[in-house]
């Protein structure tokens, strides 16, 4: 009896939602949940009460048949009117309490007590008709009179369920008392009446019986469709509409919601304010906690934003735990209520929160209308945020960063005020976190240009307005080519050449890294192609790979792709890498290096020194070369700090085996002192600068940076060896 048991948890969970798989179906026809037998009494009596006053007219027409024809059959003395006008009176007096709009709650314990009236009447009847020496229930007419009506009291009105029993036995027993004591009949005749009346009793309540069982049955099936149903619309929806780690609104619902809030604004000449919200370093709990954690953070978090709003002028949004629509609501529940009642609550209240990304929050706070304001707001939320949250038993603190754009001044509308919040936060986060920052104008024209500029790199990768100017890379001892760095340029038609400070970290973040390293891998391979067909000598060449290349599973084959289609040898190409890429997630990094290096490829880290300079780390490794920062270069030959660390970056390398080349040597004093500390590969200035294919191959033939063009030369050493 019982409906399918396959329900998961989300769906247990939602709402009282999944009784109907859990409900033990009584033998008395009753569901052991009085939530549940309320629903289906709900829902059965709303079908039955239709069906119930259509008998009741149709025993009126019955009645008032049974007049006529009695009137017939008595045609020269009067007819008896007492059915008339007893029973239409009380089944006109049925139909008029159906008709009642609270009669659904009262009518089965109604009808019961109607039957049993009913039935007690005709018993009276029969039983006077007796007295008064007619064919009552001495004849086999009044009894066939009293079972039709019994037939009809317990199928046709049969909305009486657990009613029945003790109306049906109360009949049966004024009926026996009837037959047994009061009419006088023979033992026989009393015995064959009973009989005859008990059967048809049990019959009828049989059907009646089965009826509803059945009926409860379809209805158990029914709802925990119904059930499942609702169910998932509702889980769609709040899937839709809701963070589920933090149970706030998403931004589309945001959107929906702040609508009608800016709308009043707008109507009542008022102010509001958007503030984007960004933890600072959330990552890092991520890496070093687990999802799971991060999570948990997020969660308490979203919880001190929404405490935060909350009192005062401001307020949020119900979150969705008090969204939640009661069980007891039954078929009604539907999610159209269930989203209306989420907006309802949004028109009465006066702000929302909303989580919009990762660890991006956004807030709206209305009935704010100048900066003051909003930046007692923004100070509140960072010093909420920067409360210690401890997880796994360890304290920490996070800080959140701001931007903060007003209604009307900086946008007119949702979409607006957003992009200005977000592009304000950019500006706290930038100038370090745990502030808050206003928009302004400036900023919007910098992201505008920011978006053209992502939009015109995406077409010079395309339409070959790149290139790559080489570095060389000198032993300063020898003064030799030992090889080259290959540095990629921009030449923009209109801006003219641009270097990579400005435009690969747009392309990191807008995710035209990954088109922009094949292109300098490839145009790399093709200039060593070259060189090698010219017969210029043949050197390594460096390449700057970025942080996501690592992650980038196609890397080894596209490199190998590579060294094919160019006939080289992967010993010429050296790829450069920073610490701080290579550190994020030392495990992965290291099955790809090793695989690199077992192809044969060079390894290079690049700006050592600058990232988290974690020298177990570098041990396991299988790195190549190590390049010293320039930072630690250019006060390298004063002493003190820089000097000491650089030397101690040399020693630590050359133990390690590697390669130790330093960058950015512009003077011969720092050359000299790097190679008084054995440190003899150098790249910088001094040497040469970074010069274009043609340049380099000049340099390449005659083996010397001298030759270089004059205003690449700050240059004073250098023929190449041999
Ligand atoms: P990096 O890999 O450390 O490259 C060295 C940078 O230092 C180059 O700047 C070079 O011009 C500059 N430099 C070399 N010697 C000196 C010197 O004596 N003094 C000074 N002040 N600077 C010197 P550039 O070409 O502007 O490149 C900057 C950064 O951009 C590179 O740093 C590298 O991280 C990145 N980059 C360059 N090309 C690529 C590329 O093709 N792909 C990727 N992912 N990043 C690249
Ligand atoms: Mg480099
Ligand atoms: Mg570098």
């Amino acid at each position: 009896m019982r409906a399918s048991q396959t329900k998961t948890p989300d769906t247990l969970d939602t709402h009282g939602v999944g009784i109907a798989a859990d409900l033990p179906l009584r033998l008395l026809l009753r569901f052991s949940d009085a939530a549940f037998e309320l629903r289906f009494i709900k829902h059965y009596v709303a079908f039955y009460l239709r069906y119930a006053q259509v008998s009741l007219l149709l025993g009126m027409v019955l009645v008032g048949g049974d007049y006529l024809i009695d009137r017939i059959a008595h045609a020269n003395g009067p007819a008896n009117l007492l059915r008339l006008t007893v029973a239409v009176p009380v089944l006109l007096a049925g139909l008029g309490y159906s008709l009642l709009p609270r009669a659904r709650r009262h009518w089965q314990p109604v009808m019961a007590s109607f039957i049993v009236i009913v039935a007690m009447c005709l018993i009276d009847i029969l039983v006077r008709i007796d007295d008064e020496g007619g064919a009552g229930l001495k004849s086999w007419v009044g009894v066939l009179n009293f079972t039709f009506l019994q037939f009809y009291c317990f199928v046709i009105l049969g909305v009486q369920f657990r009613y029945a029993l003790v109306s049906g036995i109360a009949i049966m027993a004024a009926f026996l008392y009837a037959v047994w004591v009061h009419a006088g009949l023979s033992t026989q005749h009393a015995a064959y009446w009973t009989y005859h009346v008990v059967t048809v009793f049990i019959l009828a309540a049989g059907i009646g019986w089965w009826r509803e069982f059945v009926l409860r049955k379809e209805f158990m099936a029914r709802v925990e469709l119904d059930d499942s149903r609702v169910a998932a619309e509702q889980r769609a929806l709040r899937l839709a509409h809701y963070d589920e780690v933090t149970g706030l609104p998403n931004r589309r619902l945001f959107a929906e919601l702040a609508a009608p809030a800016l709308e009043r604004s707008r109507r009542g000449g008022v102010g509001c304010a958007v503030l984007h919200i960004e933890i600072d370093r959330l990552r890092g709990v991520h890496d070093a906690f687990g999802r799971v954690q991060g999570d948990m953070v997020l969660a308490a978090i979203a919880q001190r934003l929404r405490a935060c709003i909350r009192g005062g002028d401001l307020a949020a949004v119900d979150p969705l735990g008090q969204e939640r629509l009661q069980a007891d609501e039954g078929i009604s529940r539907s999610p159209m209520a269930y989203e209306q009642r989420g907006r309802a609550t949004f028109v009465h209240e006066a702000g929302a929160v909303a989580r919009l990304g990762d660890n991006a929050f956004s807030i709206l706070v209305v009935d704010l209308d100048n900066q003051e304001r909003a930046s007692i707001v923004a100070q509140r939320l960072i010093a909420a945020v920067a409360q210690p949250i401890v997880v796994d038993a360890q304290s920490m603190v996070l800080t959140a960063s701001i931007g903060i754009a007003l209604f009307p001044g900086d946008a007119k509308d949702m979409v607006g005020l957003s992009r200005c919040a977000e592009q304000a936060v950019r500006v706290a986060v930038e100038a370090g976190g745990a502030q808050h920052q206003f928009f302004d104008e400036a900023l919007n024209v910098r992201a505008r240009d920011r978006v053209l500029l992502e939009t015109e790199l995406r077409q010079a990768i395309q339409t070959g307005q790149l290139c790559l100017h080489y570095q060389p890379k000198v032993d300063a001892v020898s003064a030799g080519l030992v090889g080259a760095e290959a540095l990629v340029r921009w030449q923009h038609p209109r801006r003219g050449l641009i270097q990579p400070a400005g435009f690969i970290a747009l392309a990191e973040e807008s995710g035209l890294i990954a088109p922009l390293t094949d292109w300098v891998l490839d145009d790399a391979c093709k200039s060593l192609r070259r060189w090698s067909d010219l017969g210029l000598p043949a050197l390594p060449l460096s390449v700057n790979l970025p942080a996501s290349s690592l992650a980038d599973a196609s890397l080894p084959d596209k490199l190998d792709g590579l060294m094919r289609l160019y006939r080289l040898h992967p010993s010429c190409l050296m790829l450069e890498l920073t610490e701080t890429m290579v550190l994020h997630d030392v495990a992965a990094a290291t099955v790809m290096l090793d695989r690199l290096r077992a192809m044969g490829f060079g390894l290079s880290l690049d700006d050592f020194g600058t990232g988290y300079s974690s020298l177990s780390h570098l041990k396991r490794l299988p790195m190549n070369e190590l390049k010293i920062d320039r930072a630690f270069i250019t006060d390298v030959a004063r002493g003190g700090r820089d000097s000491a660390l650089a030397v101690a970056i040399i020693a630590l390398g050359s133990e390690l085996g590697l390669q130790v080349v330093a960058e950015g040597v512009e003077t011969e004093e720092q050359s000299a002192f790097l190679i008084g500390r054995g440190c003899v590969l150098q790249q910088g200035y001094l040497f040469s600068r970074p010069v274009p294919q043609a340049g380099f191959e000049q340099m390449l033939e005659t083996g010397t940076t001298r030759s270089v063009a004059p205003s690449h030369a700050n240059a004073t050493v250098g023929t190449v060896a041999g």
